[in-house]
């Protein structure tokens, strides 16, 4: 068995507006094991960064339960949640400039995740060094994000993710405002990463080709998961109260159009018939 690593147990989030309530997750479940190379999709407004802000302790849960091995992050205070985050999280988000500080060069933006740790100076720069080394930026240390690519630029925001060794990486549309090769060439570190350092990487995104680059995939609908696509297959989820979601698709395509099925055993398999 895979050691599971994060458990989602029936996750609700309500956002509460002044006249307006929006219900951005309904009860969703989902394990992830360790060293997992997964993916999140869904349409806009779906809940993926709801999920992951919550994956990440950057937002409560209204209800439900998120637990990392054996902590529950809801019962951590807000110091605790906060330190827990700096030990075992990282995080690359979409757009560079809430990754990066614009003043500082790539190797002082890696480095300086390291200073409130204690770590010497000239530790933390050869640290710093060998995560741009990693990332494939060996010759742009001194550089500033202004004078790197939107691909480079997502490059410095991944090592500067991984400056204190994170168990998990949590990115949200980190190829969301680069071309096509530029995504295919993250895309590639990105496996890599998993691959070689070992670290779980959970992504949200509705790019379907990065979608389709990992080793897990999560559809997200209604707030809930619905389908899984891993490396053999698509598979349908089966909640633990026994429900399974027919996709509409799925539904015309057998002729489904009622609000009732019939569900049979017929030589051990299960069959579904319009009413
Ligand atoms: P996605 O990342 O899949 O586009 P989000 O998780 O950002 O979806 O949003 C899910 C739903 O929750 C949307 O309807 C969005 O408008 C709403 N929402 C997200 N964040 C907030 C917030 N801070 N306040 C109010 N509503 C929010
Ligand atoms: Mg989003």
């Amino acid at each position: 068995m895979e050691e599971i690593l994060i458990k989602c147990d029936g996750l609700v989030k309500i956002y509460k507006t002044d006249d307006l309530e929006v219900m951005a997750l309904q009860g969703l479940d989902l394990e992830i094991s360790k060293g997992e190379f997964m993916a999140v999709v869904g349409k806009s407004g779906s809940g993926k960064s709801t999920l992951l802000k919550i994956l990440g302790g950057l937002e409560r849960p209204s209800a439900g339960k998120i637990t990392y091995g054996k902590t529950n992050l809801n019962e951590l205070s807000e110091d605790e949640l906060c330190a827990f985050r700096n030990e075992h999280i990282g995080f690359v988000w979409q757009k560079s400039s809430d990754n990066l500080l614009t003043y500082m060069t790539a190797e002082e933006n890696v480095s300086i995740e390291l200073t409130f740790f204690g770590v010497p100076a000239k530790e933390r720069k050869e640290r710093a060094r060998k995560l741009l080394d990693l990332v494939g930026l060996g010759d742009r240390y001194d550089s500033y994000p202004s004078m790197l690519s939107g691909g480079e630029q997502q490059r410095v925001s991944i090592a500067t993710a991984l400056a204190k060794s994170p168990d998990v990486l949590l990115m949200d549309e980190p190829t969301g405002a680069v071309d096509k090769k530029t995504s295919e060439e993250l895309q590639e570190l990105f496996r890599r990463l998993n691959e070689e350092q070992g670290v779980t990487i959970i992504i949200v995104t509705h790019d379907e080709q990065l979608a389709k680059n990992v080793n897990r995939m999560v559809m997200i609908s209604d707030g809930k998961i619905s389908t899984e696509r891993l490396l053999d297959g698509e598979y349908s989820v089966l909640d633990k109260a026994g429900r399974v979601r027919l996709s509409k698709e799925l539904r015309m395509a057998a002729g489904i159009s009622s609000t009732r099925v019939k569900i049979d055993l017929k030589d051990g398999r299960l069959v579904i018939e319009s009413e």
